[in-house]
């Protein structure tokens, strides 16, 4: 477990850009996180790296720049992450838990008591793929004006951003006047696995059931999506996970005597 003191639940939240094009944007969302305490980035595949014009906008927080991580896709920069919430200007097909920006910063900041937790924002012109909006465990709108629904990047960085601190602000207060400070959330939410953990379960699903046959992989339909939709709503624990593994294993096992 992390240490649990609140100074550093705020380093637990990761701002993730993914394929931004404008590097302006990168820089204007890096000064929106410092406002509001958060520091670390990190950018999937930037298609323009920061440069002198990103710098600028980051105005006194060029140190949030610097230390960014850049990485080439969403899920390594997630791996290790117990919470995911993925953004969107708009309402996709395929639906997803969804959260308000308030409780969203709550439970960012509720779980980053565990592990990292990571808020990801999409491309300028086309927001998050629905590939990329299924390795998040929740999604969050802000219910902007439905007919000028999307804000530029960076401000939707800062919106987001400031829920974030509104709640950690909460919980320091909660804490300053000797309240409890969510223990059993604490003890609870630490069993959840991290991503990577998660994405190991979805491949060994979806090579049980091409052992099986359910999967037939010339057509492997929408299993695969409907399974992670499923597991994502219930939110397996880490004995969950080990639970569906080991029936998983057994049923290779059986396929394969089978064969
Ligand atoms: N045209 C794109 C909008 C991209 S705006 C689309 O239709 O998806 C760039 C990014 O800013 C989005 O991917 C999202 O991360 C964030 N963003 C903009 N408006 C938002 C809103 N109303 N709620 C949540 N995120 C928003």
């Amino acid at each position: 477990m992390l240490d649990p003191s609140l100074g550093s639940l705020l380093d637990n939240v990761r701002i993730v850009l993914v394929n931004t094009s404008d590097c302006r944007n990168i820089g204007s969302a890096a000064r929106a996180m410092k406002t509001m305490g958060l520091s670390q980035l990190v950018l999937v595949d930037p298609i323009e790296m920061p440069n002198g014009q990103a710098q600028a906008l980051s105005a006194g927080a060029s140190d949030v720049l610097a230390n960014a991580k850049v990485v080439s896709t969403l899920e390594e920069a997630i791996t290790d992450c117990g919470l995911v919430v993925g953004t969107s200007a708009r309402s996709r097909t395929l639906p997803w838990p969804m959260l308000e920006p308030r409780s969203c910063g709550e439970k960012l900041i509720e779980e980053a008591h565990n592990f990292p937790v990571a808020l990801v924002f999409g491309r300028e012109s086309s927001g998050l793929t629905n590939d990329e909006l299924q390795l998040c465990h929740f999604h969050v709108q802000i219910p902007a004006n439905p007919e000028y629904s999307s804000l530029n990047l960076a401000m939707a960085v800062q919106t987001l951003s400031y829920e974030v601190r509104m709640s950690y602000l909460a919980l320091e207060n909660q804490k300053h006047n000797n309240t409890e400070v969510t223990a059993t959330n604490v003890e609870e939410d630490e069993e959840y696995p991290v991503v990577e953990e998660t994405e190991r379960l979805y491949q060994h699903f979806e090579d049980a059931l091409k052992a099986t046959g359910f999967i037939v992989p010339s057509h492997p339909g929408l299993v695969m999506t409907k399974l992670r939709r499923l597991l994502n709503r219930a939110r397996p624990d880490n004995k969950e996970v080990k639970m569906l593994r080991g029936m998983l294993a057994s049923v290779e096992r059986a396929a394969k005597n089978k064969a």
